[in-house]
This record gives C-alpha cells, sequence and structure tokens, in this order.
C-alpha cells in the first residue's frame, strides 16, 4: 500500500504549523507562543505548534463540558453516533499513507511499524468501540417482585486524555474510542514530541460529522496543558499513559481538585523468561529481539529483562547478539529500517548514560553506540547487556530505549523471584514446552500481560493494563469502556 516512492513524495512535504482545535475551531495559544516541532530523523524544526496556556485548557474544557452538558452526543441516537465513528475511522484509513509518514517525521517510529500500529490501529480501534456502542448498555437486578431496580450506564462526562509519544495514535484511539462510543466528551492533551497526528485525526473527526465540541485538542507542555486538565474541577475522568512520575502527579491533582477518576498505563521493566526446554530458542531469540528492539525499545511492554536459565546463557545471548545486529537502525522514513530514530535528543541521552553506567559496572555490553551522528538525528545501536545484577539500576528503571538486560537463574523459583522483584507490573513472557510451568508462570507472575512462546500480542480484543506501580484501569477490549460509564441505579416502585 505504501512504497519507498509514495513516502519519499510525502516526506517532502511541507509541514503547515499545527493549532488546537478547540469547539470545532483551529486556533493558536491564547498568548500567541508557539513551539519548535523537532524531527527526530535528522535533528531539524518540522514546524511549529501552539505552546498553549492553562487559560487555552480551560476554554477546550468549557467546550467539552457544553458539548457534554447539552447532550449533542450522548443524546444523539447510537445508530448515528456509530454511523459518524465508522466514517471517522474510515477517513483515517483513506489518510494512513500521509498520516503515517506525518507521525514518523515527528516521532522517529520505523515506518514499517508506524503505518500499521498508527493510523491502521487507530481506525481498527475506532471501529471496534463504533460497533459496540448499541451493545454494551445496563442491566434489570434480580429484585423483590414489588420493585425495579435498574442499572444504568451513563456516560461519566468530560474525559481528559493525556498521551505519549512513542504511538500517540494507537494509544489515542485506546482512549478516545471507548470514551466517545460511552458517550462522553473529551480534551486530548497530545505528547510535546509528537503531537501532529493527533491533531490531524481530530479534524477528520469533524470531517466525518463529530459535532464540535465533543473532541477538542490543546497542544503544549504538560506541566501546564496536562496540569491544567488534572486540575480541573469540569473534567470528570483523566485517562493516562506515560511515566510514573506523571502518572504521581495526577494522582495528586485529583485529589487536590474534584477527585475525578484517574486512569493510569504506566511503565514497566518486563521480564522475558527463557527456559532450556523453550520449544525453538532461535525463534525465541528473534521474537525476544524484536520485543526489545522494535521502535527503539519505546514499548510499554517491552521485553527490557531476559531472565536465561544459566544453562542456556551463552548460547541463547549468542542468538540474540546476531539477531540483533540483523536488524537495521536507520532513517525511519526507509521501509528497510527495522529500528528508526530514537525520539528526542532527551531520551537517546537518557539511553545512553544506561549503557555507560552499564559498562562501568563491568558488565559485558554488546552494541549500544550512538549512530548516523552526521545525520543531526537521534539513533542508537540495540545494546545487550549481560550478568546485570537484581541491584543494578538497569534492572530496576525502566530505561524506555534499546537497552536489553540480562540475568541468568538456575531455578522456576529463582526465575519467579527475579521476574516479580519489581516496582512494575504491565508484561511478561516465559518461554516453556512444560504446559505445566507455564501455567504455573501465568499464575505467579506479577503482571497484567503473560505470553507463552511469544511476544506483544497487538489484538484490540484483549485488555492492557498493569498491575503494581505500571498503572489501574486497562486500555482496549469491551472493559475499556467501564471506564468511561458511571453506574447509575434507579429503583423503580411497581
Ligand atoms: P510523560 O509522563 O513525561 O508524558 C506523557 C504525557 O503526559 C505527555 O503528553 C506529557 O505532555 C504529559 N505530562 C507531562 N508532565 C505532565 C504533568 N505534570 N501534568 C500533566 N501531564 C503531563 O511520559 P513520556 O516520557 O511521554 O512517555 C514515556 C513513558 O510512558 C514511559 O515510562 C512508558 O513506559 C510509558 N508508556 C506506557 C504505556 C502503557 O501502555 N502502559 C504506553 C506507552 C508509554
Amino acid at each position: 500500500m505504501l512504497d519507498q516512492a509514495a513516502i519519499d513524495a510525502l516526506r517532502a512535504t511541507p509541514v503547515a504549523p499545527a493549532h488546537n482545535l478547540i469547539d470545532g475551531n483551529p486556533c493558536g495559544a491564547s498568548n500567541g507562543q508557539t513551539m519548535d516541532v523537532i524531527s527526530p530523523i535528522d535533528g531539524s524544526v518540522l514546524t511549529t505548534m501552539p505552546r498553549s496556556t492553562a487559560a487555552d485548557a480551560e476554554r477546550a474544557i468549557d467546550a467539552a463540558r457544553r458539548a457534554f452538558d447539552d447532550g449533542r452526543w450522548s443524546d444523539m441516537a447510537p445508530a448515528a453516533r456509530k454511523k459518524i465513528m465508522f466514517k471517522w475511522a474510515e477517513l483515517i484509513e483513506q489518510n494512513a499513507a500521509s498520516l503515517a509518514v506525518l507521525g514518523v517525521r515527528n516521532n522517529g517510529t520505523e515506518i514499517s511499524m508506524a503505518l500499521k500500529a498508527e493510523p491502521l490501529g487507530a481506525a481498527q480501534t475506532i471501529r471496534y468501540y463504533a460497533e459496540a456502542l448499541d451493545k454494551v448498555y445496563g442491566e434489570i437486578a434480580p429484585t423483590d417482585g414489588n420493585i425495579l431496580g435498574m442499572i444504568h450506564k451513563a456516560p461519566a462526562g468530560v474525559v481528559g486524555a493525556i498521551i505519549p509519544w512513542n504511538f500517540p495514535l494507537m494509544i489515542g484511539a485506546w482512549k478516545l474510542g471507548p470514551a466517545l462510543a460511552a458517550g462522553c466528551t473529551v480534551v486530548v492533551k497530545p505528547p510535546e514530541t509528537a503531537s501532529l497526528t493527533l491533531i490531524r485525526i481530530a479534524e477528520l473527526a469533524l470531517e466525518a460529522g463529530l459535532p464540535a465540541g465533543v473532541l477538542n485538542v490543546v497542544t503544549g507542555e504538560g506541566a501546564v496543558v496536562g496540569a491544567a486538565i488534572a486540575e480541573s474541577m469540569h473534567v470528570d475522568v483523566l485517562t493516562f499513559t506515560g511515566s510514573g512520575a506523571t502518572g504521581r502527579r495526577l494522582m495528586e491533582a485529583s485529589a487536590r481538585s474534584n477527585m475525578k477518576r484517574v486512569y493510569l498505563e504506566l511503565g514497566g521493566k518486563s521480564p522475558n523468561i527463557v527456559f532450556a526446554d523453550a520449544p525453538d530458542l532461535r525463534k525465541a531469540a528473534k521474537v525476544s529481539a524484536a520485543g526489545i528492539f522494535r521502535n527503539s525499545g519505546q514499548v510499554c511492554i517491552a521485553g527490557t529483562r531476559l531472565l536465561v536459565e544459566r544453562s542456556i546463557q551463552d548460547e541463547f545471548t549468542a542468538e540474540l547478539v546476531k539477531a540483533a545486529d540483523a536488524m537495521k537502525v536507520g532513517d525511519p522514513l526507509d521501509l528497510g529500517s527495522v529500528a528508526g530514530a530514537v525520539n528526542s535528543a532527551r531520551q537517546l541521552e537518557q539511553n545512553l548514560a544506561f549503557v555507560a553506567e552499564a559498562r562501568a559496572a563491568g558488565r559485558p555490553v554488546h552494541g549500544g553506540a550512538q549512530l548516523l551522528t552526521e545525520t543531526g538525528g537521534f539513533y542508537m545501536a540495540p545494546a545487550i547487556v549481560s550478568d546485570v545484577l537484581p541491584t543494578d539500576r538497569l534492572f530496576r528503571e525502566e530505561v524506555f530505549g534499546p537497552v536489553l538486560a540480562i540475568t541468568p537463574f538456575d531455578t522456576d523459583e529463582e526465575a519467579l523471584a527475579l521476574a516479580n522483584a519489581t516496582e512494575f507490573g504491565l508484561a511478561s513472557a516465559v518461554w516453556t514446552s512444560n504446559l505445566s510451568r507455564a501455567h504455573h508462570m501465568i499464575a505467579k507472575l506479577q503482571a497484567g500481560v503473560v505470553h507463552v512462546n511469544t511476544y506483544g500480542g497487538a489484538d484490540g480484543t484483549v485488555p492492557l493494563g498493569g498491575v503494581k506501580q505500571s498503572g489501574n484501569g486497562h486500555d482496549k477490549s469491551l472493559h475499556a469502556m467501564d471506564k468511561f460509564f458511571d453506574l447509575k441505579t434507579a429503583w423503580i416502585a411497581l
């Protein structure tokens, strides 16, 4: 669908200055300020976007509030709402090529992954929730015969959606799809380093017939725009994907303001456990390498801690090195690149610091060098660090970059203890031919997702969410809609 010539034509297109979308109107920041949008491909200024103020966020919240309170969306016939969401998904698909290339110029993800995960993934998600919107409804309770107990699922109101930069459309759609299907209105805060495509799909939503004010987008700094949304007395639900530090701030802001519900999808330090009886070690190594190194490791569920049975440590590490070395890191708009650019200079610096620290501590390190400096962009080779100890920072802290930590184990109990020795609990994996061992691991691993002999199932029909400090509440699947409903009980005397 997208060949190299088409990509090259799209990448040559100038990008117009971006704007907010408030109450259906494109607008700049009220103080006229903008911020540069830097392309990680070559470090150049791609365009500008509004550096919005707290007052701009409040204007967007007021618009969403009015749109919710007058029922222009929640009271619309479900069939009509569904039609608009279907049309929206269709428009996103029709614009998939330009959205994918724009997104890559903005955030650096390799185009082969971005096309599938971003516009096409978002369209699929929007369509899934459009299909669901007239199939998820209330209940009648089995009460005494003289009284009727009805349980309504009422749309929760105004939703604030704060989105990260690694997959802004895919993750954005995980929030927008169920929130809009539930009948809520939304204010989106896109990430500083990947705002452009979210603005574009909000415009497409208007084109599809979504009433003005139902979906608003405000760009700018998290600490200003995001914080204003979190502190607002008029936002009912906050849905967030990003770092734990920001998640904590959002909970505090909720407590200080109107105690809005706060749903968090946070980071991970996901264990990928390889037993000697894995069905196919070469395949396990290849899939594991993709599970940590695609999108330059900027994947929340990335299997960043590889726990390997000691008897196969050397053999398996060699396979991993082979798989990593075969991955082409380079221009993310080259269809041949398996990993593109790191999202920002700051993120690259942080990744390289982890590698340097491991090397200084005497851990064997393969790869991990900065690449392609002559381009002005932000690139690094996958890093594989062996003999990582549970006390190492690399074992405990999320890098959010292409840096794999390998730690050997001897027994199932040790593997489990190492796997669970983290404050995070997002994803995990087990590679084994032993069915009992796999089931035992599924039961005992403290994680929202357990893979067995695979890594990274992308299907939208299952929930994605973490336990422990990886978050609360789930994106994806019908369960995601629960976050955007209030349960309202009605008693009717008969
Ligand atoms: P971040 O927390 O810095 O930013 C995420 C979003 O929050 C951005 O839109 C940002 O503008 C906003 N923000 C920042 N400070 C804020 C504040 N004080 N108040 C309100 N909003 C604020 O995280 P990031 O660096 O953009 O994303 C990387 C992190 O996200 C990683 O830790 C990663 O694991 C996590 N992540 C998790 C998932 C998941 O599904 N669990 C998915 C992707 C990324």
